[in-house]
């Protein structure tokens, strides 16, 4: 079995960022599938929120195999786009860059359909172009866009092997939702449910046998639901634990991140990790103005980077990092922090940033049993 291209873009109303969360998140589950970002966008429309509904419409069935309708049929208008719109785009891809028909294109669109559906697959036969919203989740789900999506998007492409066509997945397809990847979730917040439960049922399973569902292709896509599941839950129950997720270093020590919620890396560069790993082995704590009195041990941290630059370069730059009279280590601090608590919100965020008051130590107060290497 050969690997299952996925290539995601975005319509020009979703950030480049958040297109290459998704893509990222995804390739943290390694396997069968393999997730290819592009900066291909496109501008589509206008962009107008969904609006808020308990309960979706009946769907029409002559639109696609695999959708999450979202609103009730009175929201729907004519002068939003058609969901022909969305999978344009993703042949306008296909042609440009030359991606051969068996692959799999996902347009990530922030842009309302005409039925407000999350997500829709191309129901021309061996097309496989797919749309997802990118907006509301948040409000359906408790949880980061990030995770619906990327459950719609790995759950879409299992589905597209189980299914020769949409009469056939209409009759698989639980409409009470039973915590089934194929339950229909009419009412919106069964999305959550089946999230949650990160299952697929004995009657979907014994589906997958008979249709020769690449072995891998199931264990991958299960692997992504259930990290999908614990990273939601863990989000989900940190506002009665607040146990603060744990961080990973990496292998090569070169990049630091967060666990729990999925491997996400802080972005640090290479003198923001070297400070982030110094305060990580000194859990007392070190006031700034005594850093210099650690050049060594600053000295071998950075040098576990990729470091570019010749010996003075490296040396000037560790010398002003540690400089008592500098504001570097304090600026660098701001700058860690920021990134931290940009990917995880301030309260989550707090345990893992690098805190304490002017002239006194600063301190990571994360439980270092809970950082590992990855
Ligand atoms: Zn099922």
């Amino acid at each position: 079995m050969s690997n299952i291209r996925i290539h995601i873009i975005r319509s020009a109303d979703v950030t480049k960022v958040s297109s290459k969360r998704v893509v990222d998140y995804l390739a943290t589950f390694p396997g069968l599938m393999q997730f290819f970002g592009s900066d291909f966008n496109i501008q589509l429309g206008r962009n107008e929120p969904m609006v808020h509904a308990e309960y979706s419409s009946i769907p029409s069935t002559k639109y696609s195999m695999f959708f999450q309708p979202v609103n009730e049929k009175k929201w729907a208008t004519n002068e939003e786009h058609t969901f022909p719109d969305f999978f344009e785009v993703c042949n306008i891809y296909r042609a440009q860059e030359n991606i051969p028909d068996e692959d799999h294109v996902f347009l990530l669109t922030s842009i309302r359909n005409n039925l407000n559906w999350f997500s829709a697959a191309d129901k021309v036969a061996g097309r496989k172009n797919y749309f997802i919203q990118m907006n509301q989740w948040e409000y359906f789900t408790m949880s980061d866009n990030l995770y619906p999506v990327a459950y719609q998007l790995a759950t879409m492409v299992v589905k597209s092997y189980m299914f020769f066509d949409f009469s056939e997945y209409e009759r698989a397809r639980h409409i009470r939702p039973i915590g089934c990847m194929l339950d229909f979730c009419q009412r919106k917040k069964d999305i959550s449910i089946k999230m949650r439960t990160a299952d697929i049922c004995s009657d979907c399973q014994q589906l997958m046998l008979e249709r020769h569902v690449p072995n891998l292709l199931t264990a991958q896509t299960l692997r992504i639901m259930e990290g999908i599941r614990s990273a939601i839950l863990f989000k989900e129950r940190f506002e009665i634990t607040r146990q603060a997720p744990g961080i990973w270093i990496s292998e090569n020590l070169r990049d630091v991140g967060v666990n729990d919620i999925g491997f996400f890396s802080f972005g640090l560069n290479p003198l923001e990790i070297t400070l982030y790993r110094f305060f990580l082995n000194h859990p007392e704590g070190v006031q700034l103005s005594f850093l210099q009195d650690h050049r060594d041990e600053i000295y071998r941290l950075y040098n576990q980077n990729d470091i570019t630059g010749s010996l003075e370069n490296i040396n000037s730059r560790i010398n002003e990092l540690i400089d008592p009279n500098s504001n570097s280590a304090s600026e660098k601090i701001s700058r860690i922090k920021r990134k931290i608590t940009e990917l995880l919100g301030a309260e989550m965020a707090n345990e893992l940033i690098i805190q304490g008051p002017t002239g006194e130590p600063k301190k990571i107060l994360l439980d270092r049993s809970k950082v590992v290497q990855r």
